[in-house]
């Protein structure tokens, strides 16, 4: 899955970057409210971690057009200790939640799972419905009452397909939503996935729209 770091503070966005992607995360990392904005605009992320304050446009700034456009996307404001106003003012504009900075890594990621997961509709650690359930948590598939595991990858892909079940998404928006910038995909990088996940999940698990892209049964 796809996270946006927006984070001006070098030392701090270059550790979180590396260890999100460390935790399974493609994380894409940009550095002032204007980058912020375009990225946004682009879509395909899973979530936001947000500073606020930022050059160019500030965090509650960006924060507010974004969800003027209509764009739903979980947002984590990340806040200095001081800001009490700003974390009132950022939650009142459609944040999901704030951590103070410093914190630990472990909560971050928690709080991430928690915010995707109210977004998907779930109260606890499991999302999707069904036959196809995924393990927030532990990255695990729950199909047919039995858990598998998934890569990072498999699982930002089967996480997409889930959020709309019955909804077919195309080849262009799978890799929207599983890769980060700078990251190489091989034409046939989606049919692979798929391919993978079929031998663990069945054949019929995701199905293919001749010339559409893939969906996974409502
Ligand atoms: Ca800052």
């Amino acid at each position: 899955m796809r996270v946006l770091l927006v984070e001006d503070d070098e030392m701090i966005g270059r550790s979180l970057k590396q260890a999100l992607e460390g935790a399974g995360w493609s994380a894409d990392w940009v550095r002032d409210g204007e980058l912020a904005q375009s990225a946004l605009g682009d879509g395909g992320y899973t979530c936001v971690l947000l500073d606020l304050g930022l050059p160019k446009h500030d965090g509650t700034e960006v924060l507010r057009r974004a969800r003027e456009r209509g764009d739903a996307t979980p947002v984590l404001v990340l806040t200095a200790r001081d800001g009490l106003d700003d974390r009132i003012h950022s939650l009142d504009l459609g944040a999901d939640d704030y951590l103070l900075k410093p914190f630990e890594f472990r909560e971050l990621l928690a709080r991430m799972r928690a915010v995707v997961r109210r977004r998907d509709g779930a109260a606890h650690s499991l999302v999707g419905s069904g036959a196809l359930q995924l393990d927030l948590t532990t990255r695990e598939v729950v199909a047919n009452g039995a858990r598998e595991a998934l890569t990072a990858r498999e699982f930002a892909l089967l996480h997409a397909l889930l959020e709309r079940p019955g909804a077919i998404l195309s080849r262009e928006q799978l890799e929207n939503r599983i890769y980060g910038w700078g990251e190489e995909v091989t034409s046939n990088a989606i049919d692979v996935l798929i391919h993978g996940m079929r031998r663990k999940l069945g054949a019929e698990s995701i199905r293919n729209v001749r010339g559409l892209g893939w969906r996974v049964a409502a």
